[in-house]
Formats: C-alpha cells, sequence, structure tokens
C-alpha cells in the first residue's frame, strides 16, 4: 500500500509524490527548523528521469535534500555545527531506507516542541536528510539509476572516466564537497545478515579470521540468511580505517573479478 502512514503507525512505502509533499509541507510548516531544497536547485545538477507529483503531474525528477537544524541562529552558527548526513536510497528498489528517512524527518520535527532531546539535537546539529538520494529509482523502485548501479558510481574501484555518471551519485558529491561531515549513514534492504560488533573487539585473537566470532556465536558456518535479491557469500573486509566487519552483499551474483569490490560496497 502506498502512501503516508497513518497516525496508528502503520508504516508504508511511499510513492515519489508523496514523499516528495510530505517533505514540501514539513519544510512549510516548520519554517524555523527545516529547509528543503534540491540537487538541481543547490547544486545545478541535471535531473535523471520523470516522475509524477501528488498531483498526478509529471515533470523531471528532483533530488530533495532537507536540513534540518534551529535556524534562528545566523549563517556562522548554523555552519559550525556538527553537520550529519543520511541518505535514504541509493538503490531504489531498497525502499525501506526512504521511509525510515522520511520518518526521522517528520519525528525530529513534531518532536521538537515537546522532547528536550529533540530539541536539543536540533538546536545544536545540523542534519541533512536526501530520503530518496536515487529519485528517479525511488519512483520507479528499480536499483538503478537509468542503468547504472549509483552506488557504483563513486571514484573509488573504479576506472576514470566510467564514474559519477548518475545524478544520484553526483548529488552524494555536492553534499560531501559542501559540508563538513562527522557522520554518513546510507541505507539499504532487502536482505539479512548476521555481522560481528562494530568495530571488532580489539582481543580477537592475532591470526583469527574475520568470520570466526560470528561462528562462534551462531554455532554455524556464518552463512548469511538470504531473503531475496542475491546475497550470496560474506566475505571479511579490511577497511581503510582499520578495523573489520563481515559483509554480506545485497548486490546480484557476479563473478570472481568483481569480488573485490562487491566485498567493500553494498
Ligand atoms: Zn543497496
Amino acid at each position: 500500500m502506498d502512501g503516508p502512514p497513518s497516525h496508528g503507525r502503520a508504516f508504508a512505502y511511499y510513492t515519489y509524490g508523496a514523499a516528495s509533499s510530505l517533505l514540501q509541507s514539513l519544510a512549510r510548516d516548520y519554517p524555523q527548523l527545516a529547509s528543503l531544497t534540491t540537487a538541481q536547485e543547490a547544486y545545478g545538477l541535471r535531473s535523471a528521469g520523470t516522475c509524477t507529483d501528488s498531483a498526478g503531474h509529471q515533470g523531471p525528477c528532483l533530488n530533495h535534500i532537507i536540513q534540518i537544524s534551529n535556524r534562528s541562529a545566523n549563517a556562522a552558527v548554523l555552519s559550525a555545527r556538527p553537520q550529519i548526513y543520511i541518505s535514504g536510497a541509493l538503490h531504489g528498489d531498497e525502499q525501506v531506507g526512504i521511509v525510515t528517512a522520511l520518518e526521522l524527518c517528520r519525528w525530529l520535527l513534531t518532536r521538537y516542541a515537546t522532547d528536550d532531546w529533540v530539541r536539543r539535537l536540533v538546536d545544536t546539529r545540523m542534519v541533512l536528510i536526501s530520503p530518496m538520494t536515487n529519485a528517479v529509482g525511488s519512483a520507479t523502485r528499480r536499483r538503478d539509476e537509468l542503468g547504472i548501479d549509483p552506488n557504483r558510481d563513486f571514484p573509488f574501484d573504479q576506472s576514470a572516466g566510467s564514474c559519477m555518471q548518475t545524478v544520484t551519485a553526483r548529488t552524494v558529491n555536492e553534499i560531501y564537497r559542501a559540508h563538513l561531515l562527522q557522520l554518513v549513514v546510507t541505507f539499504h534492504g532487502g536482505m539479512q545478515a548476521p555481522r560481528t560488533r562494530y568495530p571488532a573487539s580489539p582481543r580477537r585473537p592475532a591470526g583469527e579470521t574475520p568470520r570466526a566470532p560470528l561462528r562462534r556465536r551462531s554455532g554455524t558456518t556464518g552463512a548469511p540468511t538470504r531473503t531475496g535479491g542475491a546475497c550470496r557469500a560474506a566475505r571479511p573486509t579490511t577497511l581503510r580505517c582499520g578495523t573489520w566487519r563481515r559483509s554480506c552483499l545485497d548486490t546480484p551474483a557476479r563473478g570472481a573479478s568483481t569480488a573485490r569490490r562487491t566485498a567493500t560496497r553494498r
């Protein structure tokens, strides 16, 4: 069922039009706390695809970005606040992130007046949220943006000249360039996987593989639960920050030549 959730909190997926309408209404209802823009307006990016708004009108898909922070402060104070960024959906068919991101927007704004913790957060932090980072994918519930996987479109482990082709990736790139982000959350969905603690315990015995703690805990081989998609195998992943994790991927099955890439990104 599409459309915004009822006040009974029966959460449901949003259409592009319903999500856009919610963001616009939140920005309109809470002008001191929220500011809504698009990657097209803020960064001059092109749009990808055609989307249908809540009135049924078709137009260019817009990559909405809402900024939540108490805007009564001057610009210098605003920009000096710790900034975090939450991406709802790089993959448009992973709709749970869109709902989560939109509900976070609603939660922060509607509870500001009555919840001391929310008020403190909104008064002292800047939260940037793009619920439908992959706008056309979100609208059509497709993983890709017009045939390109946005999560393989960043300039990492990618040949020069074949990255940053999607508006989705460029939106994320521009947000990174415009803000000094201290925390970034990117939602994915459609699979279940057991995980080791993150960051991993420093007490891991020397030489032990990342899979071993999980095997001890689960009493199994640690094989991930497959719930659709194509989560085929869990691979230990070394991160550049020096920690490690067990990663099970929501990517389609791939050949061995792309194993490294699929092991490091979801
Ligand atoms: Zn994904």
